[in-house]
């Protein structure tokens, strides 16, 4: 191995000695790589019901990431080829001219407790203002440790809607996502709200729409880091702007848009412990606040001619609590990143989403997106047909050739290989 060798054309255990002699992972984390070992079996039972094994996705490393003035290794579980070098692709062109900014606004989550058909929700909604100060009380003694933390419940308000009522509930949730604290405190709400009600409420649970938890990270790209041989910066820069103007007038291209940005902030939720699904409902449904779908970036040319790029979203993720507490490669992943903080954390994974859109917006509006998706999507196909080894670069740079690359073709190319050695 060179020293300037570029990481991905090391071998896996030469890019574990590169992270262990930057003292990025312990011996014992490297090893556990190498060995294949991750998620213990006996760490299975205890997660879900009827566990029958571990089913395995890539775990990976974005490079190129200046978040805050600091470089980061970006680890990311993802089983769609291209992702990892779009999303390094992305950051360093944005390294070149300056890096990410990432911020947050308080990390505050919310649940409700709803009604049907009260029959008097006004003289309702006055009891719940009156006992407000005793029902924060009861939610924060039904987890007195958050509020030990310096967190817990902040306000109880009601908010009507035809037919229902809710009562919603707002906590700061300190460095959790904190579904199951505020889970919690909403099942010892139920009853003393059904005294004031007189009926039982429907329901009681956390929305995964935290309006009031909005992670932004942001980035500023001189032209000539975005220009390909055929097209100028500028011309180019126009062009990704256009692209989120489109996103925001088209619900269809929004919602590509949109997946090819979690294409990005995905990988980093899952390779964390933390709930996608949690992270997805909350970006799509905030990408909707307006009731019409729309991009969660926003590209647009500055009075001096650059690139601004920004994601603004609730990314309702924590740096406790999940399964972090129990895989031991979400640990890890913490540990690459230099343990943040549930804001931080939450900023990288916007980042990276920006990274990610910025790289595909610059392919889509430039060349196309398939010139760059296809070289490992050809590895994936030589691999599905039986190549192994070197056999595997052989026949995809022979699809590469063909005009139609399909598994009759990878198994065409691969038996003609081997007949010739
Ligand atoms: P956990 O219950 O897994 O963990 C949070 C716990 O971590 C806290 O209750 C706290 O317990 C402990 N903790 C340690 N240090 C801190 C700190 N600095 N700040 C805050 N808490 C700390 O997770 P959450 O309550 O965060 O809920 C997330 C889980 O809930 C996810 O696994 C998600 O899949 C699941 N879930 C999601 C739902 C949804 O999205 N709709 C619904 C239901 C569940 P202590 O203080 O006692 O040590």
């Amino acid at each position: 191995m060179t020293p300037n060798q570029a990481f991905y054309r090391l071998s896996r255990e030469e890019r574990l000695e590169q992270l262990l002699d930057r003292h990025l992972l312990t011996k014992e984390q490297a090893d556990c790589l190498l060995a294949g070992k991750t998620l213990p079996l006996s760490a299975v039972d205890t997660m879900i019901e009827n566990a029958i094994g571990i089913f395995g996705l890539p775990f990976g490393l974005a490079q190129h990431f200046t978040i805050n003035d600091h470089s980061l290794w970006i680890p990311m579980v993802v089983e769609e080829p291209s992702v990892i070098a779009a999303a390094s692709n992305g950051a360093k062109r944005v390294a070149r001219s300056g890096g990410f900014h990432i911020s947050h606004t308080e990390r505050i989550m919310l649940g409700h407790i709803t009604f049907n058909q009260l029959s008097d929700p006004e003289t309702f909604s006055e009891q719940v203002s009156q006992h407000k100060a005793d029902l924060l009380q009861l939610a924060a003694s039904a987890h007195p440790s958050i509020v030990s933390r310096g967190g817990g419940p902040i306000d109880l308000f009601v908010k009507p809607f035809p037919n229902f009522t809710s009562v919603y509930l707002t906590v700061d949730t300190k460095e959790a996502m904190g579904a199951n604290m505020i889970n919690t405190m909403l099942e010892a709400l139920k009853e003393p709200l059904a005294e004031l009600a007189h009926q039982q409420p429907l329901m009681a649970i956390l929305s995964n729409l935290p309006t009031e938890s909005i992670a932004t990270a942001q980035c500023t790209l001189l032209p000539e880091t975005i220009k390909t041989s055929k097209m100028s910066g500028t011309l180019v820069a126009e062009r990704i702007a256009l692209a989120t103007d489109y996103a925001n007038v088209d619900p269809y291209r929004a919602a590509t848009h949109n997946k090819g940005v979690m294409n990005g902030t995905d990988p980093v939720v899952i390779a964390t412990g933390n709930d996608w699904r949690a992270v997805e409902a909350a970006v799509h449904s905030y990408a909707s606040r307006d009731g019409h779908y729309q991009s969660i970036t926003q590209w647009e040319m500055t009075p001096e001619g650059n690139l601004k790029g920004q994601l603004t979203a609730p990314l309702p993720i924590g740096s406790v609590g999940g399964t972090s507490r129990v895989n031991p490669l979400a640990k890890l992943s913490l540990d690459l990143l230099q343990q943040p903080s549930a804001k931080d954390l939450a900023g990288i994974m916007a980042a990276v989403g920006l990274a990610q859109n910025l790289s595909a917006l610059r392919a889509l509006v430039t060349t196309g997106i398939q010139a760059g998706h296809m070289a490992l999507q050809y590895k994936s196909l030589a691999h599905s047909v039986g190549a192994v080894g070197q056999e595997i670069d052989i026949i995809s740079r022979q699809l590469k050739k063909e005009k139609i690359a399909n598994q009759v073709v990878a198994k065409a190319l691969l038996l003609r290989l081997r007949e010739k050695n």
